[in-house]
């Protein structure tokens, strides 16, 4: 899949980051994860805990793939509301999910601070605004359940907006307590970290073909090398599909710029993320070395050719919603991307689990919170691997009730 073009900013962040060799011996293990990405390193980090062998290959670089493009902001409350997620799966589903979400981002800090190559975790609010007067009352109800399940978020009027930012709006929602991270180094420095504990790292290194066995899956490597193992974990990312179709998964092209630093944000309040009501939505947050990522104007576009004719059109675009929000602060874009991404139809991630996959495990933290459904996504599949079961696998298993099957208001 051509997943991306552009020019990236998270790899001019790292000077010299590491390099694993290529795979070039057959081998066994444990565990392999397929895909070196933030998802595949999440995983490794739960399975080096448990002293498992652990082998992990990535086709490219690390970190090359989508994770390249995640603007990392690191949040809860997704695309899908909780409103319409508890429409769909009922009350004590959607609220599990968002718990479940809260704890991964918790996670998330905790590991950073661990980590000797630091990514950059830093707490952050998020203004959550309605883009037209219609979606005031959509986000009045939304704050009263939240509010209910004491989630810390407030209701803001047009007049306290504008008391914190130069732009008017009807109302938001002010979620406190999210964050941002700096995706690409929050992988290296995990995988470092898992180095250690003795998981082994393959770069260069492209599954090509299997064949399941008894108890054994056979992984052939584009250089001819086979890896036997006991579990696998697919973590290809969007690349997930290339090996096996999933019905409740989508595919859109989505952009981002990254602007020159910029010198003063008094006007920016508390540096706090900031996304809309609307969708396609603009979405937006700063970084640690002063610049703005702006991001959105998804289109539902699944030609590369298609997505990335469109790049220069979008960078200006996204500029220039920003300057309406902030006609005070002038940016230029420094680097953009056009990008896939990928969603589900009913707002959740998933874990697949086929038949003609045994013993393999499909992580597919599809959604705008990618990075914290991985890792909550993560630790569940890592607990089934080492421990047999894991409360919350039902959740996300594809075979969960799909697209309003289920309706059952407990809330
Ligand atoms: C524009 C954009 C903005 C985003 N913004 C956010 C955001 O603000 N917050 C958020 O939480 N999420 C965001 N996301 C989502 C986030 O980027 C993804 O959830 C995350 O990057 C997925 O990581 P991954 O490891 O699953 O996939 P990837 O990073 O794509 O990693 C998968 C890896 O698998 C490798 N691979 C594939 N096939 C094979 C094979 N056959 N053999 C070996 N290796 C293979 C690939 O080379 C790749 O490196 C955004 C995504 C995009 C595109």
């Amino acid at each position: 899949m051509d997943l991306q073009t552009g020019k990236f900013y998270w790899d001019t962040t790292l000077q010299n980051p590491p390099t694993y060799p290529p795979l070039q011996e057959d081998i066994s293990c444990d565990v392999l994860i397929v895909g070196g990405g933030g998802s595949g390193t999440q995983c490794a980090h739960y399975l080096s805990e448990y002293g498992l062998d652990v082998v992990l290959v990535e086709k490219n670089k690390i970190g090359y793939g989508s994770t390249r493009s995640n603007t990392a902001l690191i949040q809860y409350a997704g695309e899908k509301t909780f409103l319409q997620l508890i429409n769909s799966f009922g009350g004590d589903y959607a609220l599990r999910h968002f718990l479940l979400c809260k704890e991964a981002i918790n996670e998330i800090e905790k590991i950073s601070s661990s980590l000797e190559i630091s990514p950059d975790f830093t707490r952050r609010d998020s203004l959550y605004y309605a883009s037209c007067k219609e979606d005031v009352s959509k986000l009045r109800q939304e704050y009263d359940l939240l509010k209910k399940y004491n989630f810390s978020v407030e209701f803001w009027t047009e007049k306290e907006i504008s008391k914190k930012y130069p732009f008017q709006k009807y109302a938001a929602l002010y979620y406190i307590n999210d964050a941002e991270l700096n995706p690409y180094k929050f992988t290296i420095g995990l995988l470092e970290k898992s180095k250690k504990k003795g998981v082994r790292i393959f770069e260069q290194t492209e599954i090509k073909g299997k064949k399941f066995e008894k108890d054994k899956n056979i992984f052939h490597t584009d250089k001819g090398n086979v890896i036997h193992a006991k579990h696998v974990i697919m973590a290809a990312g969007y690349e997930c599909l290339d090996f096996k179709n999933e019905k409740n998964t989508v595919m859109v092209s989505s952009y981002a710029v990254v602007t020159n630093p910029i010198k003063d944000f008094s006007s920016w309040y508390k540096r706090s993320l900031i996304w809309e009501s609307a969708r396609p939505y603009v979405y937006m947050r700063t970084t640690p070395d002063d610049r703005i990522i702006i991001g959105g104007l998804d289109e539902n576009i699944t030609s590369p050719k298609e997505r990335d004719m469109k790049l220069t059109h979008k960078k200006n675009l996204l500029i220039k919603e920003f300057q309406k929000l902030f006609p005070n602060i002038h940016v230029h874009p420094e680097f953009y991307i056009s990008a896939f991404y990928g969603g589900t139809h009913d707002g959740l991630p998933i874990i697949g689990k086929y038949e003609e996959f045994p013993n393999c495990y499909f992580l597919m933290g599809y959604g705008d919170n990618g990075t914290v459904y991985s890792m909550a996504l993560a630790k569940i599949i890592s607990q089934v691997i080492t421990k047999g079961s894991h409360q919350d696998l039902d959740l996300y298993l594809q075979t969960r009730p799909f697209l309003n099957l289920q309706r059952n208001h407990k809330i």
